[in-house]
């Protein structure tokens, strides 16, 4: 049985049928993610249900992630769709809305001509379009030169790296899109533009208000964020390096270097990591992609990332199955590589609590014998990911009663999640691993599996004991 870092493919007008999404599935998605920037209620609530329906098709568990916008600005309509800005020509932005042009265009931010200052850059489709501020003229007008030209597109996003915005990450839409996110099926939240752990306690706060178990996703894409990343990821569940509005926010050649960061930061807190945006772009028109591309999934996967994420390939792409496919093939070729070097390299430090000190043994273990499964009993799927964490080189099976602990853990790297009831003695828990282990093909009769549960079963934090155990 392979061990898989996990695929978030992100859904869209290419794949939001039932059977688009099926055949994403079946090429190898985990985690779907409904991006909260574009469509409208009713929309999401389908996109939803062809998950959950695809899900029971295939009686495997899927987790569907729900992306909040943020304070994203974004460029409102463009006559006909697009317009080309010339290098060195004048542009206006207006605060009221006005339907653009070559000479002018308007934002979702009307404080933006409010708030940048002469000599700032304003970027426009990640960074492919330059502008800088000549003049403002208070309060309708920002004139900007334009400093690298190209085509833009109405809706395309605007990034201000100079310009300190003091807007929260929580708008009010936001807020009321958290606030439905809440009532319904979702496993992850993922929010949009971080600065500080503060902005996660203000979704957090609306989360639990409706008593929604969802995880959450601090998405990492400012230089702030960056500045406060020890303590935004202990306030989140997981991270997702977004690499997409962060490469425009900082210094493009410095993303490598927070990604590895912020990667290690994740493995060393026993947090999942997201490496997200571009992975496959040349896939969204061409069947195959680059080979710098191939590169970049394979060294996200030895960064430690628990997942890989797909956008535009999927969710507007050509080809988005395909695009999931060679994920698939790139991130299992890599995968002898990575366990080779994981074993050589130092453990993680353990994490607080006796699961994170037996999940810290177990590649001395693995040291000594060969293990087939690790098979773990676990009620919210921390323990789990504890033992997700060491990187072994054997799948993890996470055997929860709970569907969103089942759910939740399709994004932890390496485990395979299990629905079943927690066994009612400790006496059965050996048999049922043993169980398990061969239904999903991860063991075999004679094979040495390493099982993980509580003396007092399903009990969150009870994580107690673990034992090597000869599959009978
Ligand atoms: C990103 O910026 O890389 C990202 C994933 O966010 P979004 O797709 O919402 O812009």
């Amino acid at each position: 049985m392979a061990i898989r870092t996990k695929i978030v493919a992100t859904l869209g007008p290419a794949c939001e049928e039932a059977e688009a999404i099926r055949q994403l599935a079946l090429a190898g998605a985990d985690v779907f993610r409904i991006n909260f920037s574009h469509g409208n209620e009713s929309q999401r609530q389908g996109l939803l249900a062809n998950i959950r329906s695809v899900e029971d098709e295939l009686d495997r568990p899927l987790a569907v992630m729900a992306d909040l916008c943020g304070p994203k600005i974004r460029v409102r309509e463009i006559a006909g769709g697009s317009v080309l800005l010339g290098e060195g020509h004048q542009i206006t932005i207006e605060r009221q809305h006005v339907v653009g042009d070559a000479r002018r265009f308007s934002t979702t931010l009307e404080e933006l001509t409010k708030t940048v200052a002469p000599g700032e850059a304003m970027l426009l489709d990640d960074g492919k379009i330059s502008l800088e501020v000549v003049e403002v003229r208070p309060p309708d007008e920002v004139v900007c030169r334009v400093v690298r030209g190209g085509m833009l597109a109405s809706g395309k996003g605007v990034n201000l790296p100079d310009t300190r915005l003091e807007v929260p990450a929580m708008t009010e839409k936001d807020r009321r899109d958290a606030a439905w996110i809440a009532r319904g099926d979702f496993d992850y939240v993922a929010i949009s533009f971080v600065r500080t752990a503060d902005d996660i306690a203000v979704l957090r706060e609306t989360l639990g208000a409706a008593d929604c178990g969802a995880h959450v996703i601090a998405k990492i894409e400012k230089p702030q964020a960056i500045a406060n990343i020890e303590s935004i990821v202990a306030a989140s569940d997981g991270v997702m390096v977004a690499r997409g509005d962060l490469g425009v926010e900082m210094d493009l050649p410095s993303v490598p270097v927070a990604q590895k960061r912020i990667a290690g930061l994740c493995q060393a807190s026993g947090k999942p990591c997201i490496i997200a945006t571009q992975m496959l772009e040349s896939m969204t028109s061409c069947r195959t992609p680059t080979r710098a591309e191939v590169s970049d999934v394979a060294n996200a996967v030895l960064d430690h990332a628990d997942a890989v994420m797909l956008s535009g390939e999927t969710a507007v792409g050509q080809f988005p199955a395909a695009a999931v496919k060679m994920m698939d093939r790139i991130v299992a070729e890599i995968q002898g590589y990575d366990d080779q070097t994981t074993a050589s390299a130092p453990a993680p430090p353990v994490r607080a609590g006796t699961a994170g000190a037996l999940a810290a043994g177990v590649r001395e273990i693995m040291a000594t014998q060969a293990i087939a499964a690790i098979a773990t009993f676990t009620v919210t799927g921390t323990t789990a990911r504890m033992f997700s964490k060491q990187r072994p080189a054997c799948p993890i099976l996470g055997i929860s009663p709970d569907l969103g602990a089942v759910r939740r853990m399709c994004l932890y790297y390496g485990v395979v999640s299990v629905r079943a009831s927690a066994p009612q003695h400790t006496r059965d828990v050996l048999g049922l691993a043993s169980e398990f282990a061969i239904e999903q093909g991860a063991a075999r009769v004679g094979d040495k599996i390493i099982v993980v549960s509580g003396r007092s079963l399903n009990t969150p934090g009870g994580t107690s004991t673990l034992v090597v155990h000869t599959v009978e």
